[in-house]
């Protein structure tokens, strides 16, 4: 062992130590806390995830009270936070851990429905005391910046996760892995990294080369897919037609007015003829409101029609609802938007 890396690992521990910013999950280090955060944590920001965090733990204080809740119920407290696969997933691994308990093991952990390498790592070391490392988008751009890496991080990671091993404080994996996610969180961010308050400057090959600012090299970008949907509203006095979406993909067991896609440049002739093979009769020549949201992979346009239903077995469940029953639901900020839309243009 390097004394370099010796020296950098203490001194970035003494500096998590002195500076980590008070989080509500680092108040409890116990499993279910970790897992419950670095799930929140995934493509959402600190400060979206904490409100949602204290309110999930304070419905679902354990495991086994969560695994016992209803779907529904779970997706409606995720409601807004997006990606909603993590919130199906961890009921269902909940399900499986109220029966056999919780693995100690990152590879364990993996077995469970939702939990990737590095969510299990984060439990298995942060809870555990495993000496895994936690690789992270964050982790990784330290980690590139310290070896003065040149190619981009997603590109270098068999490299990455060896030097990973290499850094990890096998005496201290919970306290090192947390440290440099936090130096990538507060110090070592996107862009222009803060070198002059950086406890492991002295230590740090980018730093001295001076290659700081432009590692590691940019990702190229993946263009967002533009997502046209004509959706159905359905109404009967002031209730509202909603049907629960299919467990898997985008938007999975939430629910929705009735939505089929369509071509952006489609004639209403064609788009008509859609809603009609989801048993709906549009009663316009145009539709009532249009939404527009900006998803992480797509630019979603919703496109509402008032419709009345022509079949019953067109969809898997549905149900007429009131806006007073929207919290208990599970619904997208896109259809919660549009939800919305449909009741200001009706009043
Ligand atoms: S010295 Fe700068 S580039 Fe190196 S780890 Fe610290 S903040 Fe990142």
């Amino acid at each position: 062992m390097t004394d370099r890396i010796t020296r950098l690992r203490d001194d970035l521990i003494a500096w998590f130590e002195r500076h980590q910013r008070d989080l509500p999950w680092r108040r409890r280090r116990d499993a279910y806390a970790v897992w419950l955060s670095e799930v929140m944590l995934q493509q959402t920001q600190v400060v979206t995830v904490v409100p949602y965090f204290e309110r999930f733990l304070a419905r679902f204080p354990t495991i086994a009270d969560l695994a016992a809740a209803e779907l529904d119920e779970v997706l409606s407290m995720w409601s807004g936070l997006g990606y909603y696969a993590r919130a199906r997933n961890l009921h269902r691994a909940a399900g499986i851990m109220a029966q056999g308990g919780i693995p100690t093991r990152a590879v364990e952990l993996r077995a469970l429905p939702g939990l990737g390498p590095y969510t299990a790592a984060a439990i298995a070391s942060f809870a555990f005391g495993e000496a895994v490392p936690v690789l992270d988008g964050n982790v990784a751009r330290v980690l590139c910046r310290l070896e003065a890496l040149e190619l981009p991080d997603d590109q270098n990671l068999p490299d990455l996760k060896q030097r990973a091993e290499v850094f990890l404080d096998r005496a201290r994996p919970g306290p090192f892995n947390e440290a440099m996610m936090e130096l990538g969180a507060l110090i070592c961010v996107p862009g222009d990294p803060r070198c002059l308050v950086c406890p492991v400057a002295k230590h740090c090959r980018a730093h001295a080369l001076g290659l700081e600012k432009r590692l590691p090299l940019a990702r190229v970008r993946i263009e967002k897919k533009p997502l046209h949907l004509a959706c159905g509203v359905v109404r009967d006095g002031d209730e509202l037609l909603l049907i629960r979406r299919a467990e898997k993909g985008l938007f999975g067991g939430l629910w929705e007015l009735p939505s089929v896609e369509v071509d952006p440049n489609a004639p209403t002739i064609d788009v008509k003829r859609a809603l009609q093979k989801i048993g709906l009769d549009a009663r316009s020549a145009k539709p009532i409101a249009t939404v527009r949201r900006t998803l992480t992979h797509r630019l979603l346009t919703m496109a509402l029609w008032d419709c009345v239903a022509t079949s019953k077995t067109a969809w898997r469940e549905g149900r007429f609802v009131t806006e007073a029953d929207w919290p208990t639901l599970g619904l997208s900020t896109a259809m919660r938007k549009a939800l919305e839309k449909v009741t200001t243009a009706t009043r």
